[in-house]
């Protein structure tokens, strides 16, 4: 059971960001409106995230980190319906598994906040205290009793980069969220919650990376897009300024991509990679499910309907815009 529990735990936990995504997004789906990050060592020492959502109650804690125990899916169909972003339920007995793990948590009808620590996946020992409704998980020693996944790590920097890229996308799509993320003891970036994307922006990017945003906010048959479109002023001409999110989740797929970037460049005349963060909602059916949710990159039923009308909204905002 422990090598099931470690073998399984090598697909969901590649390295110290992928960590860091689980634990944020189960503090999303917990109601959170300000959350913590803080890792030390690109996240090899440890991984700290704190909310202040609705907490495990005392008797959940352990069933949370068994795996499958809270599965919320019971078929492929049922993968894009979810409106949380967590569904297998083993996200928590992934990382028990390869890590110790100390969890303080609080939810609302009691006085007092449980601690427990966890090693081996199972529950070492709890304690009672004071604490505001909310959980805080830390993680460290990533990976100390899997020494040819440790051995895989790139260096802490590299590491740290790949949270910190992490990080940024969820800050990114979720603006009503306040998100501090702090590494060595280091402030890095607070965003306010307050819903406002152009200040996530702001936040994360400054303003040299990018001129005369434009905001997208328009909806077509099938799909709504909301955010925002530039110039992108980084002399090297990549997409490492683009997101797109759907419905939530951070994407990679070439037809969004192409249609938001055909439409600005043939608009503007400009022969470079638009900087932009798009979050686009479509009903989660017209989105193809023999591509697995997990992965990054998705498919619709109907490609040709997205490009189309992405790339109208995308058109369409442009004209809007007042100069
Ligand atoms: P999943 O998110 O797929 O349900 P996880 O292993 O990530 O599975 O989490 C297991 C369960 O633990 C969640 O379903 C949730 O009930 C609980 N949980 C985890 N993190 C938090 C949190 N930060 N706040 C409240 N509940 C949490
Ligand atoms: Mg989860």
């Amino acid at each position: 059971n422990d090598l099931i529990n470690k073998i399984a735990a090598g697909e969901v936990i590649e390295r110290p960001s992928s960590i860091v995504k689980e634990l944020v997004e189960n503090s999303i789906d917990a109601g959170a409106t300000e959350i913590t990050i803080e890792i030390e060592n690109g996240g090899i020492t440890y991984i700290k995230v704190s909310d202040n959502g609705k907490g495990i109650h005392e008797d959940d804690i352990e069933k949370a980190f068994m795996r499958h125990a809270t599965s919320k899916i019971k078929n492929e169909q049922d993968l894009f319906k979810i409106t949380s972003l967590g569904f297998r339920g083993e996200a928590l007995a992934s990382i028990a598994a390869i890590s110790k793990v100390e969890l303080t948590t609080k939810t609302k009808d009691v006085e007092y906040g449980v601690k427990v620590n966890i090693e081996n996946g199972t529950i070492k020992n709890k304690s009672y205290s004071g604490a505001t409704t909310g959980t805080s998980i830390t993680v460290r020693d990533i990976f100390y009793n899997v020494p040819a996944r440790l051995k895989f790590l790139k260096s802490p920097s590299r590491e740290q980069s790949y949270i910190t890229e992490i990080v940024e996308n969820l800050a990114l799509s979720n603006p009503q969220i306040s998100f501090k993320y702090i590494t060595n003891k280091k402030l890095v970036f607070v965003t306010k919650g307050d819903g406002n994307l152009k200040n996530v922006i702001y936040v994360i990017y400054g303003k040299n990376i990018y001129e005369n945003l434009i905001e997208v906010n328009c909806s077509k048959e099938t799909i709504t897009l909301k955010g925002f479109i530039g110039n992108s002023k980084i002399e090297k001409n990549n997409r490492n300024y683009q997101s797109i999110f759907v419905n939530g989740r951070y994407i990679k797929n070439k037809t969004i991509t192409a249609a938001i970037e055909n439409a600005y460049k043939s608009m503007l005349s400009i022969n470079k990679f638009p900087f932009f963060i798009i979050n686009l909602f479509i009903n989660p059916e017209l989105i193809d499910v023999n591509v697995h949710p997990t992965k990054a990159e998705i498919k619709f039923s109907d490609e040709q309907k997205v490009f189309k009308e992405v790339y109208t909204c995308i058109k369409e905002c442009i004209i809007n815009k007042d100069y």
